[in-house]
């Protein structure tokens, strides 16, 4: 059993189709070090088939370069459920690139399936019975898929601003995965918390809390879009997974230059940085 970081950037992707910052312009111009990154998701391969934690707009191309997520029949998938951690778009748009007259079984929590099914492309997962089967995600309640057993837990998040209605506590989700060893993904989490396991993938999304002012990118800090920034969590000592590999980085994170000192603290810290195509065994 393993885990596949298929996505190991934020939402944009690395680089950022708009966006012109030293990392980016970096990437476009293939200097050395600096790794193209799709949008995040993780594929948990088990012995009966795959699970995607979270489906990219990048899902398609995701699938291209993956060997364990080709289909085997004629018509087919190995994607035995895909698992949705919030509503935010750069984990949900992909869903809609899966139709295709497959069956899907996807799982979400109850506040995560009301946002989805205000959209209209709801309905091209929705054109024969069964195509979309639709699970609903408890609060600390154990589905097993594709042989690994998948518990969500409770994390500080934000409701994406394209789903109207009240914060929920389902808005956002970590999961903790069985196979042999645990796995726990936390890509998006507003405060460090105590996350025992083997492996896990953490919210790498900002260097510094107000990195997207400084760099002139943006407004927010890292605490408006509910992301602790690394400067707070790298050396928490309640993140004491035996390893800790930071995922869902975006493209102003200075740990993209292989050269910066914020690279190097991260791995003096005992961290590694998740990329595309990276392997855990599970
Ligand atoms: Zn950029």
């Amino acid at each position: 059993m393993r885990a596949i970081v298929l996505g190991s950037g934020a939402g944009g992707g690395f680089p950022q189709w708009n966006c012109g910052c030293v990392n980016c312009r970096a990437v476009r111009e293939g200097r050395p070090g600096f790794l193209a990154r799709t949008q995040d998701s993780v594929a948990l391969v088990g012995e009966s088939g795959v699970v995607l934690v979270n489906c990219s707009p990048d899902v398609l191309v995701q699938i291209a370069r993956t060997r364990a997520l080709w289909p085997q029949t004629a018509r087919g998938t190995p994607i035995a459920g895909i698992v949705l951690t919030n509503g935010d778009l750069d984990h949900v748009l992909g869903l809609f690139s899966l139709r295709e007259s497959q069956p899907l079984a996807v799982y979400a929590t109850a506040s995560v399936w009301r946002g989805l099914e205000q959209s209209v492309f709801v309905r091209t997962l929705r054109r024969f019975e069964g195509q979309l089967e639709a699970h609903e995600l408890v609060m600390d309640e154990t589905v097993s898929i594709a042989g690994f057993s998948i518990t969500p837990f409770p994390l500080a998040g934000k409701r994406p601003v394209h789903l109207p209605g009240e914060p929920e506590v389902g808005d956002n989700v970590g999961l903790r995965v069985r196979g042999r060893k645990t796995l726990v993904y936390a890509a998006a989490c507003a405060r460090v918390r105590p996350l025992p396991c083997d492996v896990l993938l953490f919210d790498g999304t900002f260097y510094r809390e107000d990195e997207l002012v400084r760099a002139g990118l943006g407004e927010a800090r890292a605490a408006d879009m509910a992301h602790v920034p690394i400067e707070v969590s790298v050396e928490a000592a309640s993140l004491q997974a035996t390893r800790r590999i930071y995922t869902h980085i975006n493209n102003s994170n200075p740990i993209l230059d292989p050269e910066s000192a914020e690279r190097r603290a991260v791995i003096r810290a005992g961290w590694e940085i998740a990329f595309d195509g990276m392997e855990i065994e599970l």
